[in-house]
């Protein structure tokens, strides 16, 4: 089945050609955002008056950092309260959109912190807008929010139909200040992103020709973008394969991949999508046997065989300091086993099977 509840305004001035459709959205939103990328992403500037113009006041809470956790949800729920707000609008990276995903649930069926991954509680949202400084989670549209549950120190996300944003707004401007590792960070995210639409058993035929066409821009573009941070045409390309990935994700949802790197990022600080990265060729080979004919199509669409594509990859030089050893392995391989994304894998994968691919990191 192929399901998707977002109204999507894509390119250029797509804020200032949004401005209808925030009307009739409430009266008072909560902005949701981290502490510089709403500003410094332009998003901000642009946002400010078409508020205006409709007539809605706002109320913002900056306090969401990298891996959102219980408790900044919580926080956030209050404010959203205390303000009168009806709606929130996330601005930024995959962190403040997925916030604005819970505090819409948190603060709609008035949840407990211990109530925040209960989707069986979410019976009503008030909506969301999400706008995007980055091109890697997709998450403007998708369903899902990740969330740390940082008592527990596990990292975990939820999907519920009713957390779709009402409206995407992708103007592929708001990542141009996106720093070098930022950028490349969150295109690795949507490459998994879209690598995982053709891994899961959850898989959407549907969708291939976007997840074709999300690989390829990406390989085409990304190096352009590392290098010229300003050039549209380069971020325009990984916006719209982020926003594929996200298309590719809401179907089939995220498997090992996703699994195996959540504890890299709640045990080393290893941002998302490098976590993602730096196991890619891994998993790859771990599931070639179940989908390597679908991934093959998806390379060949544009002329790369495997061999290319990993070739690339490795020009990435995707590296990141930290110190596996077997208490970890020990500790993380079982959190990984349980996680809700090991029913979507292609083959049927085991302890051994995990823990080697973190001893290859080591
Ligand atoms: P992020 O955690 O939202 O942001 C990473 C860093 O980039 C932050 O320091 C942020 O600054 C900065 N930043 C963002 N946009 C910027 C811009 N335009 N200019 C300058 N700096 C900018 O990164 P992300 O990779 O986009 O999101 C990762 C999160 O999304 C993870 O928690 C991951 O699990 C989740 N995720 C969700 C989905 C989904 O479907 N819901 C899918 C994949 C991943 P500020 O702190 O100032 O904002
Ligand atoms: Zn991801």
């Amino acid at each position: 089945m192929f399901y998707l509840n977002t109204k999507v305004m894509f390119g250029k001035d797509a804020l200032q050609r949004s401005v209808p459709l925030l009307a009739g959205l409430g009266q008072r939103a909560l902005l949701v955002t981290g502490k510089r990328s709403a500003s410094a992403s332009g998003a901000l500037a642009d946002l400010e008056p078409a508020l205006t113009a409709n007539g809605i006041q706002w109320h913002t809470f900056d306090e969401v950092s990298e891996n959102p956790d219980l408790d900044t949800i919580m926080a956030g729920k209050e404010r959203f309260l205390s303000a009168n707000c009806d709606f929130v609008i996330g601005i930024g990276g995959g962190s403040p959109l997925d916030a604005a995903k819970a505090i819409s649930m948190a603060a709609a069926n008035d949840l407990k912190r211990s109530q925040l991954y209960s989707t069986e509680e979410f019976l009503r949202a008030h909506p969301i807008v999400a706008i995007p400084t980055t091109a890697g989670t997709g998450s403007e549209v998708t369903q899902y929010s990740v969330l740390n549950d940082n008592k527990r120190n596990i990292k975990a996300g939820w999907g519920h139909e009713l957390a779709f944003p009402t409206l995407a707004i992708i103007d592929p401007r708001y990542t141009f200040s996106c720093s070098y590792h930022v950028t490349l960070n969150t295109a690795v995210d949507a490459l998994s992103h879209l690598l995982e639409g053709l891994y899961s058993q959850s898989r959407e035929p549907i969708i291939y020709p976007l997840i074709h066409k999300g690989i390829a821009l990406i390989v085409q573009n990304l190096k352009t973008a590392l290098q010229e941070p300003q050039n549209y045409a380069a971020r325009e390309a990984l916006a719209l394969a982020s926003m594929y990935g996200g298309m590719a994700i809401a179907q089939s949802s995220t498997s090992l991949q996703h699994s195996i790197g959540y504890p890299l990022t709640t045990t080393f600080d290893v941002p998302h999508g490098l976590a993602n990265g730096i196991v890619m060729p891994q998993i790859m080979e771990l599931f070639w046997d179940a989908a390597g004919d679908l991934v093959g199509d998806a390379l060949g669409s544009f002329g790369y065989t495997r061999a290319e594509f990993l070739a690339w990859l490795e020009s990435l030089n995707l590296n990141v300091e930290m110190t596996i050893d077997e208490q970890f392995i020990q500790d993380k391989v079982p959190e990984v086993m349980a996680s809700r994304n090991m029913a979507n894998n292609p083959l049927s994968v085991n302890a051994e099977d995990i823990a080697a691919i973190y001893r290859s990191l080591i």
